[in-house]
């Protein structure tokens, strides 16, 4: 990375203009409760579908409203999103920045928490504030009949005013169709399913996708076996995340990501469109880093298959053993019943607000209004709008219970 590029990059010109461990929450549907299916929907003011940090910060916000909800999550346990990523995976942002509303992280402010930690950080969110979460539901529709929202996860039924979809932008893995091409005898695997070096074959290892996952995959596995990184490179933050500098540089970084990198801002748009086609900067782990292991970086693309191996754009092929493929995601709604998603695959809303469905909202898309939408420090300010909306358009009906606010709250998430 050239000083040249730093000063180029509209990350370092956005920085520059701005100058538990408690109780494991275990809350799936008794089997009783399962068995129980009936026709007759459920009904709710709101439901939410998705309870990492987004839905639960939604649930949070409208409970401090006195507005009722219930958030319905496909996976057995809160936190999973981050369980089921790779073991090794640290936080590249600080723990003073790794809370969700009301309720700071449990760490030094300058401590980069794990992943597990971060699921059981959250799981105990859920449990303090008694959250109403339904885990192993997992949503396959979502229609309108009439005026209200039908959701629906099997023979379930859920009704309700308002639906907050917050499923998170790490869905459907993205591979390349030329994968299919590669010789068999090379062992493939998307990031979504990587763990540890221990999945991998003898050999060397091709990581395609140069972004954040496929930087500290690469920089883990050039730990024991040669390894390659093809890919476009998407900038990196000119700082240590854990550097002398950070706890100055990250109040700055903050502001960047949620006051100057928005969809207001011409900056912000151009940002939003490169890092929804190429993913955003390195933040942890930086070309640096990676050249200090021995990755070898490879500017090329990976563009195809020749003789059963990749092959990059310049016509080079790689003769590897592994290929990891840090790919990306892709959005999955085609469960919304619903004209609301552009061309672009992404849902077509104002700060989470559907226009077109009144009553519908998203949260935690990639640059959904701001860098920070996808962020766990910006996952309560957007929350927060969306919970104000519903509030305004619920205005009239009775509130639910206020939130219970103390701190040392024990027992179960609450189940509806
Ligand atoms: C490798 C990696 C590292 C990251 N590190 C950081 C970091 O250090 N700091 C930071 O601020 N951000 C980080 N992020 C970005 C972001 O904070 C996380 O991706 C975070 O998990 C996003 O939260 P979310 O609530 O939007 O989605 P998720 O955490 O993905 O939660 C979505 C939830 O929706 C549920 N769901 C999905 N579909 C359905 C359905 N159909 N029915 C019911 N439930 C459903 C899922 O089960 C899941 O629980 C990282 C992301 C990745 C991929």
């Amino acid at each position: 990375m050239t000083t040249g590029f730093l000063l180029r990059s509209w990350w370092f010109r956005a920085m520059c203009a701005a100058v538990s461990g408690r109780t494991v929450v275990r809350c799936r549907a008794t089997q009783e409760e399962e068995d129980e299916v009936t026709e007759q929907a459920e009904q709710f003011e709101t439901v939410i579908v998705g309870g990492g940090q987004a839905g639960l910060s939604a649930a949070y916000h409208l409970k401090r409203r006195g507005r009722p909800c219930v958030i319905l999550d496909a996976n057995e346990r809160i936190g999973d999103s981050w369980r089921k990523r790779w073991s090794s995976l640290r936080l590249y942002s600080p723990a003073r920045y790794d809370g969700l509303p009301g309720m700071p992280f449990p760490a030094r402010r300058h401590a980069f928490p794990t992943g597990n930690e971060m699921a059981d950080y959250l799981e105990s969110y859920a449990l303090r504030f008694e959250l109403p979460v339904r885990a192993g539901v997992a949503v396959d529709g979502l229609s309108k009949e009439g005026e209200r929202y039908l959701v629906t996860a099997g023979e379930r039924r859920f009704e309700a005013d308002h639906v907050v979809v917050a499923t998170g932008v790490f869905r459907s893995p993205v591979i390349p169709s030329f994968a299919t091409e590669l010789d068999p005898s090379v062992r493939q695997l998307h990031s979504n399913d990587y763990r540890s070096p221990a999945q991998l074959q003898e050999g060397p290892v091709l990581v395609v996708g140069a972004a954040h996952s496929g930087a500290d995959i690469a920089f883990e596995v050039a730990g024991e076996h040669r390894t390659l990184l093809s890919g476009t490179d998407t900038g990196q933050i000119p700082f240590r995340v854990d550097g002398r500098l950070a706890p100055v540089i990250w109040p700055v970084m903050r502001f960047v990501a949620t006051r100057v990198l928005t969809v207001g801002t011409p900056i912000g748009r151009k940002a939003r469109a490169k890092i929804r086609a190429h993913g955003g900067p390195l933040l942890r782990i930086k070309a640096a880093d990676l050249a200090a292991v021995g990755v070898e970086r490879v500017v090329a693309k990976t563009v195809g298959v020749q003789d059963g191996m990749p092959m990059f754009d310049d016509g080079q092929v790689a003769e590897v053993a592994n290929v990891i493929w840090c790919t990306g995601f892709r959005n999955d709604f085609s469960w919304i019943q619903l004209p609301v998603v552009g061309e672009d695959g992404y849902p077509e809303q104002d700060r989470g607000v559907v226009a077109a469905s009144p009553g519908l909202y998203f949260l935690g898309l990639l640059f959904l209004h701001s860098f920070s939408s996808m962020l766990i420090l910006g996952a309560g300010r957007d929350a927060e709008r969306v919970a104000k909306h519903i509030s305004s358009r619920s205005n009239g009906r009775p509130a639910a219970q206020e939130l219970h606010s103390t701190r040392t709250l024990k027992g179960e998430v609450h189940r509806t």
